[in-house]
C-alpha cells in the first residue's frame, strides 16, 4: 500500500461521536462527520471504537540475549496486534541495559522493525544487581533518550542506592520504576502466601513483601520530592499505601496488570505453571480492590508485563519454571472484560489508563495525545461487538506462554495505525515492506 492516506470511515471516538477520521501525512488531518477524499484508502471501521494508540510502559522483549523467546521484531508485531503503537523495552536482557550502547542498540532495532515506538528501559544498577549505579546520565542523554528506569525482575532492594537514584533522575524528569519485592521475605517463594500455598505445599510470597517496599519508597520519593512509579501493584494493602501517598502530594504513579485484575491464586491448584507468575495472581478480594483502585485513578495506569519464556523454562515442573507470561496481544481484550463489561471505565477512561497516563509517566511526549487534528497518528481500533478466543498457536510472539489459551475474550483489535501507517488491518499485521 503505497498511499499515506487513510480514512476510518463510521467509527466511534472514544466510544462516543461517530466520526470519520482522515489520516495523512502522519497526522490526524481531519475529523468530520463525513469525510470524502478519492485520494485515501477507506476503511469502514462503523460500529467499532477509536482510541489513541496504546503505550505499554512495562515490555520484555529479550533482545538482546533471549532472541529464543522474543525479539524487538516479534514483540512489536504482537504489540500492533494487541493495538499499541509504543512499547517500553525492559532492562533484564543479556546484556543487560545498563549502558548507553545498550540502550541505543535496542532503540535501533524498535527502529528498524518499525511498527511501534519501542522506548528502552535503562537499569538502575549495574547488572541489576542493586549494588552500583549504572550509567544513568548517559542514557538519558543517549539516542534513546531514556527517561524510565528499572531493576525491574530485581527489587532495587538497597534503601542508600534507591535514594541515589531517585536523586540522579530529578535533572532529568526521569523516574524510577520499582519492581517491590523484599528479598528476604521472599527466598524461594512460588506462589501467594495463603491458604492455597499452604494446601499446595509451595513456598508462600507474603503481600507485605511488596507492600513493605511500596511504604518505605513512597516515603523515600516524598524525602527527595523524586518521581517514582510501582510497578505490577498486586494487593490490596499496596493500593491503600498509594492511596494514602497521592493524598499527601507525593509523585508515585502505579502500574496493574492485566493479569492481576482477572486471574487468582485459585488457579494454581491446577500446578500449571503457565499460572507462575512474578509477582504472583493473588485472592479475590485483592482482584477487586485492583480493579477498583484502576477506576479511581489510584492506580494509574495498565501495563502488560508481557513475558516471553520458551516452552524449555515454562513447560516443566512448577518449581523449575520461569516467572512469567504474555500479554500484548490479549491485554485490551482482558481490560475491556474485567474494566469496561464491568461498568468502572468508560472508553475514555481505558485511553487515559492505557495510553495517555503511560505516555505521560513515560515521558512519551509524540505518544498518547488526544485524538485531534494536528495529532501524530497513533491510533487503535477495537470491535467492542466481537468476540474471539485466544489460541496460542496463533500469538504472533515468539513464546506461547498466555495463560488465556482457549479462553472467548470481548474486544476484537481490528486496525493499528503508527505515524500514519497502518500496522494492522483487519486484524492482520502489516509487514514493514507493505507500508
Ligand atoms: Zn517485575
Amino acid at each position: 500500500m503505497s498511499s499515506n492516506r487513510y480514512i476510518l470511515k463510521g467509527g466511534n471516538i472514544l466510544g462516543t461521536t461517530q466520526s470519520d477520521v482522515l489520516i495523512a501525512n502522519g497526522v490526524i488531518e481531519k475529523i468530520a462527520s463525513v469525510i470524502a477524499d478519492d485520494s485515501a484508502v477507506t476503511m469502514d471501521v462503523t460500529g467499532s471504537v477509536v482510541l489513541p494508540g496504546l503505550v505499554d510502559l512495562h515490555t520484555h522483549l529479550r533482545e538482546p540475549g533471549r532472541e529464543d523467546s522474543e525479539t524487538v521484531l516479534s514483540a512489536s508485531k504482537a504489540g500492533a496486534k494487541g493495538g499499541f503503537s509504543a512499547l517500553s523495552a525492559m532492562a533484564n536482557t543479556s546484556p543487560v541495559a545498563d549502558t548507553a550502547g545498550v540502550v541505543e542498540q535496542v532503540f535501533r532495532l524498535g527502529h528498524e522493525a518499525g511498527l511501534v515506538d519501542v522506548f528502552p528501559i535503562g537499569a538502575v544498577t549495574q547488572g541489576l544487581k542493586g549494588e552500583q549505579l549504572s550509567e544513568i546520565g548517559a542514557m538519558a542523554d543517549s539516542l534513546a533518550r531514556v527517561r524510565v528506569f528499572s531493576d525491574d525482575g530485581n527489587c532495587v532492594f538497597d534503601p542508600l542506592v534507591m535514594r541515589r537514584a531517585l536523586e540522579y533522575i530529578k535533572k532529568f524528569d526521569g523516574v524510577i520504576a520499582q519492581h517491590a519485592q523484599e528479598p528476604r521475605l521472599t527466598v524461594g517463594a512460588q506462589m501467594n502466601e495463603g491458604n492455597i500455598s499452604a494446601t499446595l505445599g509451595l513456598k508462600g510470597w507474603p503481600a507485605i513483601a511488596e507492600e513493605a517496599i511500596i511504604a518505605r519508597d513512597v516515603l523515600l520519593a516524598d524525602h527527595v520530592n523524586s518521581r517514582l512509579h510501582i510497578c505490577h501493584v498486586t494487593t490490596a494493602g499496596g493500593v491503600e499505601i498509594i492511596r494514602w501517598a497521592k493524598a499527601r502530594g507525593i509523585q508515585v504513579s502505579a502500574e496493574v496488570t492485566p493479569h492481576h485484575l482477572l486471574l487468582t491464586d485459585e488457579l494454581a491448584r491446577s500446578y500449571d505453571p503457565i499460572f507462575k507468575v512474578n509477582p504472583p495472581l493473588r485472592t479475590t478480594a485483592d482482584v477487586m480492590a485492583l480493579r477498583e483502585a484502576l477506576a479511581d485513578g489510584t492506580i494509574d495506569i495498565v501495563a502488560t508485563d508481557h513475558a516471553p519464556h520458551s516452552s524449555e523454562t515454562k513447560d516443566c515442573e512448577w518449581q523449575e519454571a520461569s516467572f512469567g507470561m504474555i500479554g500484548l496481544e490479549t491485554a485490551l481484550s482482558i481490560v475491556v472484560k474485567t474494566m469496561v463489561q464491568t461498568g468502572l471505565l468508560d472508553w475514555a477512561g481505558v485511553a487515559d489508563r492505557m495510553s495517555s497516563a503511560p505516555a505521560r509517566i513515560g515521558r512519551y511526549t509524540e505518544q498518547g495525545r488526544n485524538l485531534l487534528v494536528g495529532s501524530a497518528a497513533h491510533i487503535t481500533v477495537i470491535d467492542p461487538t466481537k468476540n474471539w478466543t485466544v489460541d496460542r498457536d496463533l500469538v504472533l510472539s515468539k513464546s506461547r506462554n498466555t495463560p488465556y489459551h482457549g479462553y472467548e475474550l470481548p474486544g476484537l483489535v481490528t486496525h493499528t495505525f503508527f505515524g500514519g501507517h497502518p500496522t494492522l488491518i483487519d486484524s492482520k499485521i502489516m509487514d514493514k515492506a507493505a507500508m
